[in-house]
C-alpha cells in the first residue's frame, strides 16, 4: 500500500511558518486539498497557498486565531462551504513565553495555555462535529518532548503540551468507535524561529541531550503527520509519536 491522502481535505492550524507550513505542503504532496489556517503573515502564508496550488490541489485560507471560539466556528463553516468535508485535523498553532516560574506572569500563563491547549480544544471541538457526522477522521495535536521531559523556563508551555496528551487521550477514547482517530506528535528540538530564538548556548546543552545529536527538520514532524492522517495509521488511536532523536527514551 502506498500512503496516499488524495481525495481528502485537511485544515491545519497556524499554517503561516515552520513546522505548520511544512505539514500543509507534505499533506498537499501526498493529495489532500488543504485548508490553511494563519493568524497574521499574510505574505508567507500566500506563498504557501501558491505552491499547494502548483501540486494540483484546491487550498483555502482561513485567517483566524484559535484562541477565539466564535472565529474558530466560523473557519470551519467556511471549510465545509467550501470541501463539504473534514477529514484530517492537525492542531499545530502554538507559542512560547518562557519564564522562570517564580517570574513568569498570569498573563504569560494563560496566553501559552489558551493558544496551545485551548485552541486545540476549540478546534477539535468545531471540527469533530462534521467528522462524527461522516463517521470518519483524523486527528493529529502538536504536543512537545517539554509536555513529556518538562524544562527549566518553560513550565507554562510545558504545562500545555501536557495537557494537549492528556485531551488526546480523552477525544480518541470518546471517538474510537465513531471511526475517528486521535493521535499526538511530540516533537524534540526542530529547526524553526521557536528554537531559533534560544541563545546559543541554550541550543549547545540542548544538543548534548539529543541521542541523535543534531536537531531536527520540520520535514521529520510533516512525515509523521502524513502517515498518522493516512489509511496506514487507521489502528493506531491515543497515541503520542516521539520524533525527537531519541530524547524522550
Ligand atoms: P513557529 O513559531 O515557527 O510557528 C507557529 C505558528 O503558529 C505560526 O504560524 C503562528 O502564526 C501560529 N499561531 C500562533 N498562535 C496562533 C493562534 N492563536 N492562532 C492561529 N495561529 C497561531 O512554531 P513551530 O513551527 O516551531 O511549532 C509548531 C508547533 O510545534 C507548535 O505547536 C509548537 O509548540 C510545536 N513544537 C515545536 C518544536 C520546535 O522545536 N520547533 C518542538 C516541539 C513542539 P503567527 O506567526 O501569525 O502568530
Amino acid at each position: 500500500m502506498n500512503l496516499t491522502l488524495e481525495g481528502k481535505t485537511a485544515l491545519v492550524t497556524g499554517a503561516g511558518k515552520g513546522i505548520g507550513r511544512q505539514i500543509a505542503l507534505t499533506l498537499a504532496e501526498y493529495g489532500a486539498d488543504i485548508i490553511l489556517n494563519y493568524r497574521s503573515l499574510k505574505a508567507d502564508i500566500e506563498e504557501t497557498q501558491d505552491e499547494i496550488q502548483r501540486l494540483g490541489r484546491k487550498v483555502l485560507l482561513c485567517s483566524c486565531d484559535v484562541t477565539d471560539l466564535k472565529a474558530v466556528k466560523q473557519m470551519t463553516e467556511q471549510g465545509i462551504q467550501e470541501f463539504g468535508r473534514f477529514d484530517i485535523l492537525v492542531n499545530n498553532a502554538g507559542i512560547t513565553k518562557d519564564n522562570l516560574l517564580m517570574r513568569m506572569s498570569e498573563e504569560e500563563f494563560d496566553a501559552v495555555l489558551d493558544t496551545n491547549l485551548k485552541g486545540t480544544f476549540y478546534c477539535i471541538q468545531a471540527v469533530s462535529k462534521q467528522m462524527l457526522k461522516q463517521r470518519s477522521g483524523r486527528i493529529i495535536n502538536l504536543s512537545s518532548v517539554s509536555g513529556i521531559l518538562g524544562n527549566a523556563g518553560q513550565a507554562n508551555y510545558c504545562a500545555s503540551k501536557a495537557g494537549v496528551i492528556g485531551l488526546t487521550k480523552s477525544a480518541a477514547r470518546e471517538f474510537a468507535s465513531r471511526g475517528i482517530t486521535v493521535n499526538a506528535v511530540a516533537p524534540g528540538f526542530i529547526d524553526t524561529d521557536m528554537t531559533a530564538k534560544l541563545s546559543d548556548k541554550i541550543q549547545k546543552d540542548i544538543l548534548e541531550r539529543i541521542p541523535m545529536g543534531q536537531f531536527g527538520s520540520t520535514k521529520d514532524i510533516a512525515w509523521t503527520v502524513a502517515f498518522l492522517a493516512s489509511d496506514m495509521a487507521r489502528y493506531i488511536t491515543g497515541q503520542v509519536i516521539s520524533v525527537d532523536g531519541g530524547m524522550a527514551m
